[in-house]
């Protein structure tokens, strides 16, 4: 499953709430609530802040513009990375990958594939915090995700690339789209499936995408961690970049890191971003929001001064 999930917009309602003071006046909820309350017990989903947030996603230019302006700049990026055999965009890898063909690691929720037409969805009919899966299984079945703006020109200039040694570049996929069972189902991962064929459906076929596609649960030990298969990857090989919408795309243990350690690895690494490190944005869900729920701070900090944000000079 993605990292669209239930636990997720329920945190997200969550932040939404804890801001009423501070935040500005926001649409009304949509009427689900009236019919769903009595089936859901109260515990239904509403907009919250992931409403202008999917609409900036589904209606914005400067969403597409920053999208495709990220991946415009990540070929030249690559190009360059592709002639120094130390470089590694996997610190686990740094300095051992050199012998190896090159890859890039690209996640696909928000990275590749847009599901702001499934959050406007879910949004718009109201559903129980309960629904969610079957409702994510429907979506997935469907295959009808569009591309994240950028990212198709990105993958087939990936795929086109070659080393000095005119190996091509692999583009491999690890998702967090996980492999689930249906009841009484043949196929222990019936959404690896469904995930090729919205992929083949966008262009980005090849000859060796469903070996390419790593899914969450595939495997043993494959969580919503992922740096257990970016070590897969590693093996086999050079990791040039890696390419998502959230921290744990990039770093080992980032999903799970207090508020202040990411913000610290920000900086510490801050020469991999846009160069190695290829981020999309999302402001709808991802581990940045679970984390500050845990944190226990307020969502919003109206007198900070936006200086505290700058990275300390080298
Ligand atoms: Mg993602």
């Amino acid at each position: 499953m993605s990292n669209f999930t239930p636990h997720v917009l329920t945190l997200a309602l969550g932040i939404a709430l804890s801001a009423c003071a501070t935040a500005p006046p926001q649409a009304p909820a949509p009427a689900p609530a009236a019919a769903a309350a009595p089936a859901c017990a109260g515990d239904y989903m509403t907009p919250g802040g992931t409403l202008h947030a999917t609409a900036w996603m589904q209606r914005s230019a400067e969403y597409r513009a920053l999208t495709s302006t990220t991946y415009r700049q990540a070929i030249p990026a690559l190009a360059r990375l592709l002639t120094d055999a130390a470089a590694s965009a996997d610190l686990k890898q740094a300095g051992t990958g050199a012998t190896l063909p090159p890859a890039v690691v690209m996640d696909l929720d928000e990275t590749v594939l847009d599901n702001s037409a499934a959050q406007a969805r879910w949004l718009a009919t109201g559903r129980c915090t309960g629904d969610f899966e079957p409702f994510w299984d429907e979506w997935t079945a469907e295959a009808s995700a569009a591309a994240v703006p950028g990212a198709i020109g990105y993958i087939r200039s990936a795929r086109a690339m070659r080393d000095p040694a005119g190996r091509a570049v692999r583009v491999i996929f690890v998702t967090n789209r996980e492999c689930r069972a249906p009841a009484g189902g043949a196929d222990p991962c019936p959404q690896k499936q469904q995930t090729l064929d919205n992929l083949r459906k966008l262009g980005l076929d090849s000859p060796t995408l469903a070996q390419d596609t790593l899914m969450k649960g595939e495997q043993p030990g494959w969580g919503s961690e992922k740096q257990t298969r970016r070590d897969v990857v590693a093996r086999d090989y050079r990791i040039l970049q890696l390419v998502g919408d959230d921290f744990g795309d990039f770093l080992e243990g980032a999903r799970s890191s207090p508020v202040d350690e990411r913000e610290a690895a920000r900086c510490r690494y801050s020469a991999l971003w846009g160069e190695r490190w290829i981020l999309l944005p999302n402001p709808v869900y991802g581990s940045w929001q679970v984390r500050l729920v845990h944190s226990g701070r307020p969502p919003l900090e109206p007198g900070r001064p936006p200086v505290t944000f700058e990275c300390p000079q080298p």
